[in-house]
């Protein structure tokens, strides 16, 4: 039977950048919940040349963030997904104020809460870095600033909104990877275990 004490519904913030991903990847597994990472499922949708794939592909070229009433239907339809009624990860997703109360209200008709967001802090300068160093052919210098700006105009309000929820949990995303993940499983209250 799930604890009922257990940390399982959780955002994951950060940057673009942060290691969000990696992080949701390994937290998923010590959670024991499922990573849901709107990026990717909507890449996804892009590879299977779907109605969803093609609408937002250019959005996503450019990256500009897809509209908060696509981004709803997305998520909605993923939460109801059995794998995900007794917790999730979600990475990507809320971008937007307006996405956060939608996610709000899907957890609210399925009568449960978020347990915690996981913030992984990194400075700027750090990021901007980091984005040089390992930049694809494909990823345009351009479109890194973009996503950069779009982060700090359109989604870094999301920080203090779950700071005035009291769900904030914030990790320094500016160490090892080891060294955040285990910090961020101590956040969130899932010590490694031999700790
Ligand atoms: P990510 O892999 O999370 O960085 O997402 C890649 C791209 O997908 C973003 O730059 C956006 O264009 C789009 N995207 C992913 N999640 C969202 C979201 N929650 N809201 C709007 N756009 C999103």
């Amino acid at each position: 039977m799930a604890d009922a004490n257990a940390i399982s519904r959780v955002v994951m913030l950060g940057p673009p950048g942060s290691g969000k991903g990696t992080q949701a990847a390994f937290l998923s597994e010590s959670l024991g919940v499922p990573a849901i990472s709107t990026g990717d499922m909507l890449r996804q949708a892009v590879a299977a040349g779907s109605e969803l794939g093609r609408k937002v592909e250019d959005i996503m070229a450019s990256g500009a963030l897809v509209d908060d009433d696509t981004m709803a239907d997305v998520v909605r339809e993923r939460l109801r997904q059995e794998d995900a009624v007794d917790g999730f990860l979600l990475d990507g997703y809320p971008r937007t104020l307006g996405q956060a109360e939608t996610l709000e209200g899907i957890l609210e008709d399925a009568g449960v809460q978020l347990d915690a967001v996981a913030l992984i802090d990194v400075p700027e300068e750090e990021l901007v870095r980091r984005a040089l160093a390992r930049k694809r052919a494909d990823d345009k210098e351009d479109v890194i600033r973009e996503r950069l700006r779009v982060y700090s105009e359109k989604t870094s309000p999301l920080i203090q909104h779950y700071r005035d929820l009291a769900l904030l949990r914030p990790v320094n995303g500016h160490q090892s990877m080891e060294q955040v993940t285990s910090d961020l499983l101590s956040a969130l209250g899932a010590a490694e275990s031999g700790s």
